[in-house]
């Protein structure tokens, strides 16, 4: 089973661009070889027929994945690094600790890592700024990312408290400063600002000054809000994202109908967050997923709370994501599975990954041989990212033989994810 306390890999360092991956199942059913070198996927053959890339000094590493599924590697598009693995800080100094900068960064890195062993090799993760902490925690997360250059992207959103008022020009200054020092995109919760349209308008003005993505928390419970949201954002590019939205699922169907479609024209994603939510919205439920679908609005499914108050159990894993999308909702595992890997990449700016030639080397391989086998059962897993492996994860099980005198004796064992 996982260890709890994640680490990269040994030689997660060393040289390693170059990889053969030898007979892996692909999701159509094909099995193949996959040869990778500088990031890229070079070329993908019929198993057994690709050699490693040509002449090097080392040797290049090949992985058998015989009984693997090898697929684009998921994207976490909503998490929240400063808060992360804090439900169990317990009495003592509380938040003076779990809001210290140096405490910060290092659940910031352990969430990631956490996340890259579950397959996410990009991570978009919200960071509260103001208040008293300032841009404290923002700095933190920010140099969380710089230390995990090389074993996973970690992105950051910027989340303002209040942008309107008098109280709101601090907010504004502040996030103006956050932008300047290296978060990518313009967040926050307009639903909390007493003037939710103020507060959504002056988000967008700061992400169209500076070309940033925006990415907002609300419920989705105002069709009216998000009507003015939609009127509003419609062409700002590189795009507007909202979630979690699950109050859109209260809604009647006729409004949440037409409301959906005023999100797709335009062009805002919803980030849905099956797994349970998080502190950024009060109240939980799953958005409305084939409503907003057959409406024509990407979907895109983040895991939210990792282990804070908010979902003290949550696992952060896109699979699990998947899963209760499948299982939940009545996605096909294959629409499910691109929930939590081509649509958040696609919202979150990133390039398109596909099992072919020319595309980034940003895999997972999971035991099984089918999809929807591996979003059942997937403990067994191995990361690539940029080229390289980064983390891996080997499951065993193992039965007792009913009829042996001792429970020392364990005459059956395999995968734990291959069955018994
Ligand atoms: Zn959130």
């Amino acid at each position: 089973m996982p260890d709890s306390q994640p680490r990269p890999p040994e030689g997660a360092t060393a040289d390693t661009t170059a990889l053969l991956l030898r007979g892996a199942r692909l999701a159509d059913g094909r099995t193949v070889d996959v040869r990778i070198a500088g990031g890229h996927i070079e070329a993908v053959g019929t198993a057994g027929s690709l050699t490693a890339p040509g002449p090097r000094t080392s040797p290049v590493p090949r992985i058998e994945l015989d009984g693997y599924l090898l697929l684009p590697a998921p994207a976490e598009p909503h998490a929240h690094s400063d808060t992360a693995l804090t439900a169990d800080a317990g009495p003592g100094p509380g938040p003076a600790t779990t809001g210290a900068a140096p405490d910060i960064q290092r659940r910031a890195v352990e969430a990631a890592l956490l996340q890259l062993g579950h397959g996410a090799t990009a991570l978009r993760s919200h960071v509260r700024i103001g208040d008293v902490q300032g841009l404290g925690a923002m700095e933190a997360v920010l140099q969380a990312r710089r230390s995990l250059r090389g074993l996973t992207d970690l992105t950051t959103v910027a989340v303002p408290r209040l942008l309107t008022g008098v109280a709101g020009a601090d907010g504004l200054a502040m996030l103006r400063d956050a932008v300047k020092m290296g978060a990518t995109v313009v967040g926050g919760c307009p639903d909390l600002d007493p003037d939710p349209t103020g507060y959504a308008q002056a988000v967008l003005e700061v992400a169209a000054e500076h070309g940033c993505a925006v990415d907002l928390h609300t419920d989705g419970d105002d069709p009216a809000r998000l009507a003015r949201l939609a009127a509003m954002s419609g062409g700002l590019r590189p795009g507007v994202a909202i979630g979690p939205c699950g109050g859109l699922s209260r809604l009647p169907h006729d409004t949440a109908a037409h409301t959906a479609g005023r999100l797709a024209a335009a062009g805002i994603t919803v980030i849905c967050q099956p797994q349970g939510g998080c502190g950024g919205v009060e109240r939980r439920g799953i958005a409305p997923v084939q409503l907003l679908r057959s409406a024509g609005v990407r979907i895109a499914a983040g895991s939210g709370a990792l282990r804070d108050l908010t979902n003290p159990v949550g696992r952060g894993d896109p699979l699990e994501a998947a899963y209760l999308l499948s299982s939940q909702s009545g996605l096909r595992p294959k629409d499910a599975y691109g929930s939590v890997s081509s649509a958040p990449r696609e919202a979150m700016g990133l390039p398109e990954v596909r099992v072919e030639a020319g595309f980034p080397a940003e895999l997972l391989a999971v035991r099984g041989e089918q999809l929807s086998a591996a979003l059942s059962l997937a403990y067994s897993r191995i990361v690539i990212h940029r080229g390289r492996v980064v983390a891996r994860t080997n499951a065993v099980r193992e039965y007792c033989d009913s009829t042996a005198p001792s429970t020392l004796e364990l005459p059956r064992q395999g995968r734990a994810d291959a069955g018994p």
